[in-house]
């Protein structure tokens, strides 16, 4: 059975204090069983919350490269000894302000799975691309650079998030059936790659202004499995009770 996943983007927000207080409220609260919840703080505090017990820590991100000499950059291997499980790859803000290509997605993911971290891997279209109703070609094209090319049993540390770029930190969501279809498409894909049981097993997560007015409807799709939640996953008592919607 595939994982139900919320997992909160805090991107570059939080001083240390503040960031120590979000983690400690979200350490308390106890949250379904059935659900993993996840943070993604700054990598500068990863090392701080790497002991949480009730929570799963993630990296915002990771280098393509192995190790050496790349100011600035951590690896895969980094986080393996901090005993990080997860780490966001692709997300639209690195493809869009870090001109981040497919390729170099794919190399990042790739290292990660080598540390046995399942890379939450992001793809969406953007507003000019939903107009022309082009998202399903985009969406395929992001997806096709990690699908054949990573074997079944590296696909299978594969989570998928599907954040329109659109919707994301705007106020504007995905109606739950249009955000359905895609996650229904997407999963087809993975199905026509690695065969109906990886796709059933593969979790796929929407993000883009969910929130706790949304959440539940979202949830309630039959393809939709948890959130990538940006904003609201920085106010506790909002993002608890989007893991309560399920
Ligand atoms: C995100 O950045 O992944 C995100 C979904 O942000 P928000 O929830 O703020 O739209």
């Amino acid at each position: 059975m595939r994982k139900k996943i919320v997992a909160g983007n805090w991107k570059m927000n939080l001083n240390r204090d503040n960031a120590i207080q979000l983690f400690n409220d979200l350490e308390t609260k106890t949250f379904p069983n059935e659900v993993n919840v996840i943070i993604a703080p700054p990598s500068i505090y990863l090392d701080s919350f790497s002991k949480a017990v009730n929570i799963k820590i993630a990296s915002q991100d990771v280098s393509s490269n192995e190790n050496g000499a790349f100011t600035g950059e951590f690896s895969s291997e980094m986080l393996r000894s901090l005993k990080l499980k997860y780490s966001i790859v692709g997300h639209s803000e690195r493809r869009q302000y870090h001109n981040e290509s497919d390729d170099l997605i794919f190399l990042k993911a790739k290292r990660l799975i080598q540390q046995n971290i399942s890379p939450i891997f992001c793809c969406g279209e953007s507003l000019e691309e939903r107009k022309s109703k082009n998202q399903f070609n985009i969406v395929k094209s992001q997806l096709s650079h990690i699908l054949n090319k990573l074997k079944k049993s590296e696909f299978e540390k594969i989570v998928i998030a599907y954040e329109p770029v659109w919707a994301i930190g705007t106020g504007l969501t995905a109606e739950p059936t249009d955000a359905q279809n895609m996650h229904s498409f997407l999963r087809e894909l993975v199905s026509d790659s690695y065969g109906p049981e990886i796709a059933e097993n593969t979790s796929i997560i929407y993000g883009g202004s969910c929130k706790p007015n949304n959440s539940k409807e979202l949830f309630s799709m039959k393809d939709i499995d948890g959130g990538l939640i940006g904003g609201a996953s920085l106010d506790s008592n909002s993002f608890e009770s989007i893991i309560n919607s399920f």
